[in-house]
């Protein structure tokens, strides 16, 4: 963009789907550029609006002109305007939500009406001559200006815009727009630093000269840190700044999310197929896209290997974007990257304060910092020279984002990687259908690491039929006794064990022990946890909870009887059965507060936990090198789930689970109980064989025509009302197939399925269903809904029942 650019694209930051071209008037040509933010009318508002480019001078048209420019600097690099544009029209997405979602939050400014009441109004207010509705909006602003919102909240009830009208008509009020938000400031902080000068010391105070003398070592120094030698040197250092000793200035700071020191650490020497790996990625840097597959068993030395091609990506000028399913996991990674490469890593997650992920951004965007760790919304980290990006455990899936923008960050790494001509590394013990199809296909290329490090073992897996372990008495164990008995070995050796269990609470299926009805949900279709510790049973999808003394909803019962077993209740029998044990639960129940995981973590390594009792959090890419055995307590629980990626979870999580073990000096073992040993997905997670499971689930896969061999998009469809919801959903399943009738032979491919009620019917008081579209032509499928969005506008957009759009579906539930 020129300094006589005249008409820019803006999109704005409205649900609305496409961009528009905005005249800039005399005054601000020259301050604008891509990625920064404009004030600009829009109807009767005036919005956010983000620059994308320059415009051609558009045909005859009356253009509404820019009203300000908000920002000194972009938000984002030009690099970044396509990737915006394609997620919008991948998972059909307003653009300027899009970036919404992107930009760290606290960024936008927002419009708001600021009621004002005039003299005129107070007078009929007084008299009483506004009609009673009119009165109740005009007696709380007697007290001063009010907004909308805070005056909706006051008097509890709607405000009808015909009534706002009416009022401001009457001249009894004013209505101002008002810009808010902005609520994101840089930090500073004082620095002080010697001044210029041969002035006297001698008849100065003591903690003045001592002030001083810091300073001539350290040349500059925060006041914060001065104040940890001069407990005084805030109130000394202005009268020193007067006499001309010394400056004071306030200065741009960081917000540090990083807790302890790192030591620097140094390149490690490879193993032959590490160093293979980084060569072979190597080769490509700098030489445009290329994704990879790094395929390297639990405890490869994976990370290693995405340091050193980092490091030559670096040393090229360019930055290195590393993807990590979840926080607990980014902390780890950050450490490793930390000691490596020091200050220039910066870190993205929603753990962090509003202000500090705002730190991160602006130190990314002006080049301070150059890697960056992040969870995956770091995926719109605002790079504009990438030379590498790296996704970690890349078959999680919580790298997919449900709700609001439903992106996936793994597949959108391939997308910026293509967009940015740069190599990505997807890396895994347990690839993904997808990906690995991707590297049968040719489309990527597999790097594999088939040794643990330093020669270690992969830990020897032995299955546990449930079905044989009863005791005496014929009720069924929780702990087989050869698991049993290989706890005791294993704590008496010192050495530490893991018990994993996929479901968390106290039990997962409380029952009436009188009538035999399950205690359900109030607002979803689901049965509640028990959770003891909290004394609540608790809806795991909507948060509902009623106390642990609750009685039978159907027949009043105060007999509940406690089935299915969840970590809590685990943790409990454990106790008994190993008291000498210092026992722990890591799931979600237990990592709510801040810095919780990093404890249990620490309490691992330390060797003050002897058992980790856990949830599928204990089964992600965490390093304990003193677990020597890890107890898989019920394999099946996922398995029988409605969702045809269950046995591709099913063997990921038990593969994953197994591989904790033995990641240190010793060898580890694992014990697989479960009620189905011939299930492949279990007997391939036994072997550790990822490929006979890949060859068998990829037959099934084809057989029923699912992903990898065709694509989906998922319309999800609820509402509060169930007769309404069900009703839309037909509608909607009627379009769908008069659109497919209509253009037959360009949509033959696309297979319209629903609408069906979803297999959770209801969660929060909302009905469920769905429809499936799917289709072996991706072109033809984003067609369709294209289309169908267009055609059935209204259908979108209903009042009563929300439909959203989840292209590439993960959770079909
Ligand atoms: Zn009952
Ligand atoms: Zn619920």
């Amino acid at each position: 963009m020129t300094s006589d650019t005249q008409y820019i694209e803006v999109a704005v930051a409205l649900p609305v789907y496409r961009t528009f071209t905005y005249f800039v008037p005399e005054p601000f040509r020259g301050f604008l550029a891509p990625g920064k933010r404009v004030l600009a009318p829009f109807g009767r508002r005036r919005v956010t609006g983000y620059v994308f480019g320059q415009s051609p001078r558009p045909e005859d048209k009356e253009l509404k002109p820019i009203l300000d420019v908000l920002d000194d600097r972009p938000l984002f690099p030009p690099a970044m305007v396509p990737f915006f544009k394609w997620i919008a029209d991948y998972y059909k997405y307003p653009i300027g939500e899009v970036i919404k979602n992107a930009l760290p939050g606290g960024l936008n400014v927002y419009d708001y009406a600021l009621l004002t009441i005039t003299e005129k109004g107070s007078t009929a207010l007084r008299h009483g001559q506004p009609p009673p509705v009119a009165q109740k909006v005009l007696a709380p602003l007697a007290a001063g200006p009010c907004r909308l919102n805070s005056l909706i909240k006051k008097i509890d009830q709607k405000i009808p815009g015909t009534l706002l009208y009416q009022l401001e008509q009457s001249g009894w009020i004013t209505r101002k727009w008002k810009l808010g938000g902005a609520s994101t400031k840089a930090r500073l902080e004082r620095f002080v630093r010697l001044a210029d000068s041969d002035l006297p010391l001698d008849h100065l105070s003591k903690p003045r000269q001592k002030i001083l003398e810091i300073l001539q070592t350290e040349k500059e120094m925060a006041v914060k840190v001065l104040k940890e030698t001069v407990p005084t040197a805030a109130a000394l250092i202005k009268p020193l700044e007067s006499a001309g000793y010394l400056t004071i200035e306030n200065k741009r700071v960081y917000r540090d999310p990083f807790g302890e020191s790192i030591k620097p650490d140094t390149p490690p020497q490879l193993n032959a197929e590490q160093h293979q790996a980084v060569s072979r990625a190597c080769d490509y840097l700098d030489k445009g896209y290329h994704p990879f597959l790094l395929n390297g068993v639990t405890g490869s030395g994976k990370t290693e290997v995405y340091m050193q091609v980092a490091a030559a990506a670096l040393e090229k000028g360019r930055f290195v974007l590393v993807l990590v399913p979840e926080i607990a996991l980014i902390t780890q990674m950050e450490r490793r990257f930390r000691a490596r490469f020091g200050e220039c890593v910066s870190v993205l997650h929603s753990g962090l304060s509003v202000g500090e992920r705002y730190d991160q951004w602006t130190r990314i965007l002006q080049g301070d910092a150059t890697v960056a760790v992040g969870a995956r919304s770091a995926i719109f980290a605002p790079f504009d020279n990438l030379g590498l990006i790296i996704v970690d455990e890349e078959h999680d899936s919580s790298y997919k984002q449900e709700g609001q923008l439903r992106y996936n960050a793994r597949d959108l790494a391939v997308v910026r990687a293509k967009q940015n001509a740069c190599l990505v590394i997807l890396g895994s013990a347990t690839p993904s259908m997808q990906t690995y199809y991707n590297v049968t296909t040719k489309k990527f290329t597999e790097l594999t690491l088939t040794q643990r490090v330093e020669q270690r073992d992969l830990p020897e897996i032995r299955i546990v039929d449930l079905r044989l372990s009863r005791d005496a008495r014929g009720i069924r164990r929780f702990i087989a006794p050869e698991l049993q008995a290989a706890i005791k070995e294993t704590l008496e050796r010192g050495e530490q064990v893991l018990l994993f269990l996929n479901r968390r609470g106290y039990a997962s299926f409380p029952v009436c022990g009188a009538c035999g009805q399950p205690m359900r949900c109030k607002h979803c279709d689901i049965s509640l946890t028990l959770h003891q510790r909290s004394n609540a049973y608790r809806c795991h999808y909507c948060g509902y909870s009623r106390a642990a003394t609750s009685s039978c909803d159907i027949c009043g019962s105060t007999k509940i009887k406690h089935l299915g077993l969840g970590t809590e209740k685990l943790e409990d029998l454990l106790t008994p059965l190993f008291s000498q044990a210092r026992i722990a639960r890591m799931d979600r129940d237990t990592t709510t507060r801040k810095g919780s995981i990093l404890k249990l973590l620490k309490g691992l390594k330390d060797k003050t936990i002897d058992i980790l009792v856990g949830t599928q959090m204990v089964a992600k890419g965490h390093d304990y090198p003193n677990i020597t055995l890890v107890g898989i307590i019920c394999a099946d629980l996922s398995l029988s789930f409605p969702d045809f990626r269950a046995g591709e979870r099913t063997f990921q999580l038990l593969a994953q689970v197994a591989g904790r073990a033995g990641r240190g000096d010793r060898s580890g073992r694992v014990f697989l109980q479960t009620y189905n040993p011939e299930h492949f997905c279990i007997s391939a997670a036994r072997n550790q064989d990822f490929k006979a499971f890949y060859q068998q689930e990829l037959s099934f896969r084809q057989a029923l025509g699912y992903p990898p061999f065709s694509r989906m998009i998922q319309l999800k469809i609820s509402g509060k009302d169930p007769h309404k919801t069900e009703k839309h959903a037909q509608i909607l399943g009627d379009h769908c197939r008069a659109l497919k009738a209509s253009h037959l032979p360009h949509y033959r491919s696309v297979e319209i399925m629903g609408p069906i009620e979803a297999s959770l019917t209801r969660i929060a008081g909302r009905y469920r269903w769905q429809i499936l579209l799917k289709g072996s032509d991706t072109g033809a499928l984003h067609q369709f809904i294209n289309q169908l969005t267009a055609h059935s506008h209204t259908a979108f957009t209903h009042r009563r029942v929300q439909v959203a759009i989840d292209v590439d579906p993960v959770f079909l539930m």
